[in-house]
């Protein structure tokens, strides 16, 4: 029996419950491709699978880790041999398919995107799912043809991951950022970052009106509920929100005032089954306009066994930009 250190989650009696564990390799899944993981991330979904606050895992036993960067060891798939390196996010990683939280995978070649040019595996991971999904937002509000010189762009959940990535690439693109945090504490880092201004959270949490004063034309939300609304009401005529997260909630309590009167419009984006075309596009664009001074200021390296107590810090709201893991 070959074995390698993993983190498992079992269904038991009482629940579903996280440990490190052997993995026995027979027990890897299909794919045509294993990878020698060197190194993962620590992402609100994994946060959320290994506490089991979410039902996110939908197979045991399921090792979690939604995203890795590795070397390849064997391959029969034509795109990949022995000795490249990859990286992988969402595409059911942790949550159908075994993840990233284990010193090998086994997965599908066509899931994978080779590590860019420029970019080391522990850069890949630094920026992981949270902040290739900022890349997908700032890509989404280009693609609505939004450009810099129409208003300043607002980011919330701005300490968090995708928060923390989105001020970095906005500011290096020129736009004048608004951060959106809970923790008045990390204003310093947040200007750091590139934002211009910084509000508290609480002024967009609450029940708002079904329009408000136009104050942004862009945004990216990692919050949801009523900040969203709320961040809808502010936009400016013919401005857009692209929603990718739900820290506050999963709810929507809007009017439809914003898109009727104003134009505004709410882009929706999705990591897990982008399309490799669009997940290309943007770690592209992430080797070229992520400035890795700021990333560097972004992360905290943790080791391997540190992962399950993150996991808890992460659904607190504790950890600040972006956490990778050591797993090699
Ligand atoms: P983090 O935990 O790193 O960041 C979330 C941030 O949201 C926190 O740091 C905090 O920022 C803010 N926040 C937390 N709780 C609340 C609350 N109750 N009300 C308002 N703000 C709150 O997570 P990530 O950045 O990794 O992910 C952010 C969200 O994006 C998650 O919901 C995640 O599931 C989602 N996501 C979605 C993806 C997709 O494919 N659509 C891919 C990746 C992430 P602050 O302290 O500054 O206020």
């Amino acid at each position: 029996m070959t074995t390698f250190k993993a983190i498992r989650i079992d269904k038991a009696d009482t629940g579903t419950r996280a440990a490190y564990a052997d993995f026995d390799e027979s027990e890897l899944m299909e794919g045509d491709v294993t990878v020698a993981v060197s190194h993962s991330t620590v992402n609100y979904k994994d946060g959320l699978a290994i506490t089991c606050k979410s039902p996110v895992v939908r197979r045991f036993p399921m090792i979690p880790g939604i995203d890795f960067a590795g070397t390849v060891e064997a391959s029969s798939n034509p795109n990949y041999k022995p000795g490249d390196q990859v990286i992988l996010n969402g595409w059911g990683l942790g949550e159908t398919h075994l993840g990233g939280y284990a010193k090998k995978a086994r997965v599908k070649g066509d899931w994978l995107v080779a590590l860019p040019k420029g970019l080391s595996a522990a850069e890949a991971m630094a920026i992981g799912t949270a902040g290739y999904t900022a890349m997908l937002a700032v890509l989404a509000l280009e693609r609505h043809g939004l450009t810099r010189d129409r208003g300043p762009a607002i980011v919330t959940g701005a300490a968090g991951g995708v928060g923390s990535v989105a001020i970095a690439l906005l500011s290096k693109l020129g736009w004048q950022v608004i951060a959106s945090t809970g923790r008045a504490e990390e204003a310093p880092y947040l200007k750091e970052l590139g934002a211009a201004e910084i509000i508290d959270r609480g002024e967009l949490s609450g029940p708002g009106r079904p329009l408000g004063k136009e104050r942004w034309a862009a945004g990216v939300d990692s919050v949801g509920s009523h900040t969203l609304a709320n961040l809808l009401t502010q936009t400016k005529y013919g401005g857009a929100i692209a929603a990718c997260g739900l820290a506050q909630g999963m709810d929507l309590p809007a009017s439809v005032a914003p898109f009727i009167l104003r134009g505004v419009s709410l882009l929706g984006i999705d990591s897990v089954m982008c399309p490799q075309v669009l997940r290309r596009q943007a770690w592209e664009r992430l080797a070229r306009d992520l400035d890795r001074d700021k990333l560097k200021r972004i992360t905290r390296t943790i080791p391997f066994d540190r992962v399950i107590d993150t996991a808890g810090e992460i659904l607190a709201g504790k950890i600040r930009g972006r956490v990778v893991v050591e797993i090699g």
